[in-house]
């Protein structure tokens, strides 16, 4: 009996560890998109069917698994409406599985006072902890109840009640701190994702993002695609940081990313691929409005006062090297060169101004 508890606690442990590595990029709480909180709930509904036909027959009758902690999970994850679902749909299975009979409809009943139970304790505010304990007593005393009304045998019903209860109490304890370990590797998973493709000063693409994007173009370029790296520099930032100091240095980065962000639209790839060095890269935007968008940075830039830590405002300029392909890059693997190259020309001719590749 003490083996088929456990492979019941296996299964059960097996898929909650399964289904969070296939949603390990959703975040599925009791506020996440329905669609998504529906099905996991139906999903946890067909796991505590799953447990229910791996039950562990305590005796001729009596069978015992863990399909409400299958419940209380839904509850933890999906809120109040989808841990009703998963109750309904195991209560449902539990009825056409045994029968219309007097112990499945106290089961199913059981069931769904459950799902209605683990919905209301997750809508208290209090800690997880305190909801997780709150919800482990009920499916304690619930289904004891249940035990009470249907074994008529004191030795049976006092040997059930203390699997069951020992038993659930384990489990629980294992699926919550299970769940915990979960979120906290989750976290770290996404924090890794998040600092592998966004510079933390300015909240755009690193460069590895950057690189990524770009590869992705160039894979998916076609006869008619019209690619544009526009690369921007901050003129004699070196002597800004000099002047007036690495902090002051940073914050004037962030601002020139703002100005990039606001200045190209919605589509565009934007980028800080350097220490102070930018880009821009646009999908199928003709000559004109490249050549404007590009100039709009430089200008608005130009004009902008950016604030320093003693009070002062200074003005800062960028200077812009441009290509596009196939207009003036041929080869769509030498955009960045011939960016860097006009960038250079750039700053050959005077600086703060737009030079288009030739
Ligand atoms: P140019 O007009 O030729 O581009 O002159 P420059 O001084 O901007 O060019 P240079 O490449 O000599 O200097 C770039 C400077 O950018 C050097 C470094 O102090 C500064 N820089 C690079 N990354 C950061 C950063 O993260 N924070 C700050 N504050 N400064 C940075
Ligand atoms: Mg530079
Ligand atoms: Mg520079």
């Amino acid at each position: 009996m003490i083996n088929d508890l456990f492979v019941n606690a296996c299964i059960l442990i097996a898929i909650i560890g399964f289904a969070n590595q296939i949603l390990i990029n959703k975040d599925i709480t009791p506020s996440a998109s329905l669609k998504y909180r529906l099905f996991l709930s139906s999903m946890l509904g067909l796991l505590g069917i799953l447990l229910m036909v791996n039950s562990v027959q305590v005796f001729p009758g009596v069978i015992i698994d863990f399909r409400n902690i299958a419940i209380i999970s839904s509850a933890t994850y999906c809120g109040m409406g989808p841990a009703i679902i998963t109750a309904i749909i195991i209560a449902v299975f539990r009825l056409l599985y045994a029968g219309l009979t007097y112990p499945s409809i106290v089961a199913a009943i059981t069931t769904l006072t459950i799902g209605i139970g683990s919905g209301l304790i997750i809508r208290l505010i209090i800690s997880k902890t305190k909801q997780w304990v709150y919800m482990s007593l009920m499916i304690l005393m619930l289904p004891s109840i249940a035990l009470y009304m249907l074994i008529n045998n004191q030795t049976i019903l006092i040997e059930s009640l203390i699997t069951y209860c020992i038993g659930t109490s384990i489990i629980s304890t294992l699926v919550f701190f299970y769940l915990k370990y979960i979120n906290i590797s989750q976290d770290a998973y996404r924090k890794y994702q998040l600092d592998s493709s966004v510079d933390y000063r300015t909240g755009l693409n690193n460069v590895r993002k950057f690189e990524i994007e770009l590869n992705k173009i160039i894979k998916g370029l076609t006869e008619k695609s019209i690619i544009t790296m526009i690369y921007i520099d901050i003129d004699f930032f070196k002597e800004v940081n000099d002047t007036y100091g690495h902090q002051n240095g940073d914050k004037i980065l962030e601002e020139i990313g703002k100005i990039i962000l606001n200045s190209s639209s919605y589509s565009d790839i934007v980028s800080r691929i350097g220490g102070e060095e930018f880009s821009v890269l646009m999908m199928d935007c003709p000559r004109d409005k490249v050549l404007e968008v590009a100039e709009r940075i430089r200008k608005t830039v130009q004009e902008h006062k950016f604030p320093i830590i003693d009070g002062q405002e200074i003005n800062i300029t960028v200077s812009i090297g441009v290509a596009i392909y196939p207009e003036t890059v041929n080869d769509i693997n030498m955009i960045i060169e011939k960016a860097d190259e006009a960038l250079y020309q750039a700053k050959r001719t005077g600086r703060n101004r737009v030079v288009l590749a030739s």
